[in-house]
């Protein structure tokens, strides 16, 4: 591209929904012609992807913003806080416009209006995306940009959810589920296939519900019929020859189904159960999908049909009302099901939720005092299990070179939020990113694996 285009500094904050609203709206400006800069002092304006989900991200967001203005001056604001423009206006006046999550077109017609594009995209020639590999733009061909390492991607799947747990305001923001056909996502997946992805991190708001609002609908990829449902799809991605990684499953019978797919290797044995909590009575008071299921008995039963199942989940702990006695019920329930990686977060009001409204909020001090013993628990959990995998042999994909070091993940370990498996002599044997590789286990400590490559019998 020719160094006279208009040039757009990118903010990108929050969870991995938000990062696929990035990659749409970088494809998009990238198909208009628009060079994207990593410098404020370079770009000739930014764009700020926000994150309204919790006080901390609003204030980041929100900091993110006033930098972007100290170092540029021309800011356009998107995203999850995009939906409280008079906060962002109170903070940061001078903002150009303000869209929510999901606003693709009114992105763009910020960006045109503050700085046409040089061509006019429906009369000029496309510029076409690159294969990976040719030119390291994050560019696939068939799918956009993608803002993730060239070997792993997330797919999303639906957009916004049915539920309204009491804590949350994703509904008020993203709004209610609406579902990509799966048609679609196969294809989109099956693009990803070729342009050199080798694990595919499937994420939406409820995984489980996926297909829901259109009614389960089929649909034909590869002259097979697949219904627009979570065990369809699935078995379509399984199909592919790619880590395929499921995230957001709430624990719903029908999520039984999936299991005989990890255990036949189709896709990963791993599963990402956004629980929260075990209490009935707080998961009552959260208003939580599927909280009148037995998590427990559930859980036990997916371990039966594949045993090397990993469970990944996040728990809110302090939730107003939450009593010592379902505090405690929450730590047992963690030492019976032995989730493998958990994420715990005291609780904290968000504006706008409901459980703003509940009574007994629990004092500041009780709730880290309760998020410091659920995660010693925890951290004992984890140690435990991971020292059962010393002297086995695990399937890994390479992240990065690091010195001497390879760093990888095992099948039980997502980017970014799980642990990792370090191969100590990695480089020796020249890994590389994206490469798969046996390795043996020599160590463990709570977090992450430590290994050398397996010798080939
Ligand atoms: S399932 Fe609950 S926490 Fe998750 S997005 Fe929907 S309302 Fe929010």
């Amino acid at each position: 591209m020719s160094a006279k285009n208009p040039k757009v500094g990118f903010v990108s904050l929050g969870c991995p929904k938000a990062l696929v609203d990035s990659e749409r709206i970088l494809t998009q400006l990238k198909v208009e012609g628009y060079d994207i800069v990593g410098s404020y002092d370079k770009a000739d304006v930014v764009v700020v992807n926000t994150c309204g989900f919790i006080e901390s991200a609003v204030n980041e967001s929100l900091d993110a913003i006033g930098e972007a203005i100290a170092e540029n001056g021309k800011v356009i604001v998107t995203g999850c806080l995009g939906k409280r423009p008079e906060e962002i206006r109170a903070a940061h006046p001078g903002v150009l416009s303000i869209s929510g999550p999901q606003d693709y077109t009114s992105v763009m017609s910020a960006v045109h209006a503050a700085l046409p594009p040089k061509h006019d995209p429906f009369t000029d020639l496309l510029p076409t995306p690159r294969k990976r590999g040719k030119k390291d733009d994050g560019m696939i061909e068939g799918v956009g940009l993608k803002l993730t390492p060239k070997h792993y991607a997330y797919l999303k799947i639906s957009e916004g959810c049915n539920h309204r747990c009491s804590f949350c305001i994703i509904p008020s923001m993203r709004g209610d589920l609406v579902s990509r056909p799966v048609d679609e996502v196969l294809r989109e997946a099956e693009k990803l296939a070729m342009g050199g992805v080798k694990e595919l991190l499937v994420i939406s708001q409820d995984t489980s519900a996926y297909g829901v609002d259109v009614k389960y609908a089929p649909k034909t990829w590869r002259d097979r019929e697949y219904q627009t449902r979570m065990t369809d799809l699935a078995r379509g991605l399984g199909e592919l020859g790619l880590w395929t990684r499921l995230h957001y499953v709430y624990p719903y019978p029908h999520v039984d189904d999936v299991i005989p797919l990890m255990a036949e290797g189709k896709i990963l044995p791993y599963l990402d159960v956004p629980l929260q909590h075990a209490s009935p009575r707080i998961l009552k008071l959260m208003k939580r999908p599927a909280a009148a299921e037995k998590q427990l008995e559930r859980i036990l039963r997916w371990r039966e049909i594949c045993p090397e199942l990993t469970i990944r989940s996040t728990f809110i702990v302090g939730f107003p009302g939450e009593t010592e006695d379902d505090f405690e019920q929450l730590l047992d329930f963690i030492d019976a099901a032995e989730l493998d990686r958990v994420g715990a977060f005291p609780y904290s009001p968000v504006t706008g939720a409901k459980a703003n409204d509940l009574p007994d909020a629990v004092p500041e001090d009780v709730k880290q005092e309760r998020l410091a013993r659920f995660m010693e628990l925890q951290a004992q959990i984890s140690a435990e299990k991971l020292e059962r995998k010393v002297g086995t042999v695990q399937q890994v994909i390479i992240d990065a070179i690091d010195g001497d070091l390879a760093i990888g993940r095992s099948k039980g370990d997502a980017p970014e939020i799980d642990g990792t498996v370090q191969i100590q002599d990695g480089a020796a044997h020249k890994l590389k990113p994206g490469q798969f590789v046996d390795v043996r286990i020599m160590g463990a400590d709570e977090h992450d694996l430590f290994g050398l490559v397996a010798d080939k019998d």
